[in-house]
């Protein structure tokens, strides 16, 4: 028996933050979650797990880049290193739209309704 079909960089995992099963990818290396958008810190150029820092990147800020798509910042919580990475095709939308640095409810955070007072 050879084990050679796991030779390709594209695995699936299980995601450290939201634990869902992550499928690969298909078309490039999967380096993040597409449910949460949380990853690791295993490498130093992407795709090549040399980084032995495994920390958790978490997702700080999503920038539009009009020819890329969103871009992912992540801040790995560990060593403190920010890297960025390509979203991917099925990545929560919702979450890369509101982690958007371009935000602009800022302000309106008055939106979560307040627990009222009791009326007594
Ligand atoms: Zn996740
Ligand atoms: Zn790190």
């Amino acid at each position: 028996m050879d084990n050679k079909r796991f030779s390709k960089n594209d695995s699936g995992f299980i995601c450290i933050n939201c634990e869902k099963e992550v499928e690969p990818l298909g078309y490039t290396s999967r380096n993040h979650c597409p449910h949460c958008l949380y990853s690791l810190h295993l490498d130093i150029m992407p795709g090549d797990r040399q980084n032995d820092c495994n920390g958790v990147l978490k997702p700080i800020q999503t920038e539009l880049n009009p020819k890329k798509g969103f871009v992912i910042l992540f801040r790995c919580e560990k060593c403190g290193a920010e890297l960025r990475n390509k979203a991917a095709q099925d990545d929560n939308q919702t979450l890369l739209i509101n982690l958007t640095c371009y935000s602009f409810d800022e302000n309106k955070k008055s939106k979560r309704k307040k627990s009222e007072p009791e009326p007594w």
